[in-house]
């Protein structure tokens, strides 16, 4: 495996704000934050992508992302936040180690989110048929 930045961060081998820590998750903020505050969610352990993330590492990661975020609202003063995964280069994923960006937001602070594009009901029905054949 490659040298992960996130994973010498879990060891104590590369510097990061910590913010929170478990047995199986850590969270620690961006060095380029959207906002103040912004945290960054891993588990402990390398892996890849959410869909290579184990069953077993699901709830910890999910209820410690819910802790942190609600920590950062408290800390912030934010009015709430935004929560976040690149999954694959494509999706803009740059650190190959599964992370929920965690990114608080407040009135008027400029962030944007992804424009949609209205779609008529039977493209959408097209495109859903083909994601319940994925399913099975
Ligand atoms: P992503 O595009 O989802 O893979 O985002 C990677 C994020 O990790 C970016 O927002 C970076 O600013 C952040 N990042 C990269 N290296 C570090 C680091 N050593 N400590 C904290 N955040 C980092
Ligand atoms: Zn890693």
């Amino acid at each position: 495996m490659e040298r992960c930045i996130f994973c010498d961060i879990v060891r104590g081998r590369a510097p990061a704000a910590r913010v929170y820590e478990d047995e199986s998750v850590l969270a620690f903020l961006d060095l380029n934050p959207a906002n103040p505050g912004h945290a960054l969610v891993i588990p402990k352990e390398h892996h890849q992508t959410f869909l290579d993330l184990p069953d077993h590492l699901m709830g910890p990661l999910g209820i410690a992302t819910r802790r942190v975020a609600a920590a950062l609202m408290r800390a912030t003063g934010a009015g709430g936040f935004n929560l976040m995964m690149n999954n694959y280069r494509v999706a803009g994923q740059l650190i190959a180690h599964v992370h929920f960006h965690v990114v608080p937001r407040h009135a008027r602070d400029g962030l944007r989110h992804w424009p949609g594009h209205p779609t008529p009901s039977a493209e959408l029905e097209k495109v859903a048929e083909k994601v319940r054949a994925a399913l099975g």
